[in-house]
């Protein structure tokens, strides 16, 4: 049997996090590690472990991840803009193997990203 991710430890209540919202399809929380002012992880509840991973079946779930996204930034008063990206196997820079789109917002993001 494979250990559960950090994230589906998350999902299962056995560790804390600052979960921001939730639905019957996905779960948000605060980045232990933010990088600015608003940084929220959205995850679907089911268990892809990265873009690799989707299937077809996924995309609306994958759709309502950045849908998420976009009315939590509302929530959080980002008008002037903000990043809403998924990172993707080791050269990526993903470090949990469990889908998550990083809402980032609250400064002046750089681009291209390092
Ligand atoms: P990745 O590098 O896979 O794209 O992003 C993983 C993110 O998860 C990182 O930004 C990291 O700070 C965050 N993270 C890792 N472990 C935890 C945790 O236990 N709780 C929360 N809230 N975030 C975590």
């Amino acid at each position: 049997m494979t250990e559960k991710t950090i994230f589906k430890r998350i999902i299962d209540r056995e560790i804390p996090a600052e979960i921001v919202y939730e639905d019957a399809q996905c779960l948000a929380f605060k980045d232990l590690n933010p990088q600015a002012s608003v940084h929220i992880l959205i995850i679907p509840l089911k268990e892809i472990p990265s873009i690799d991973h989707i299937e077809k079946e996924d995309e609306l779930v994958v759709g309502h991840l950045f849908y998420v996204a976009r009315q939590l930034a509302k929530k959080n008063g980002l008008t002037n803009g903000y990043r809403a990206v998924i990172n993707c196997g080791e050269e990526g820079g993903q470090t949990v193997d469990h889908l998550h789109v990083h809402s980032i917002g609250g400064r002046n993001l750089s681009w291209p990203p390092g």
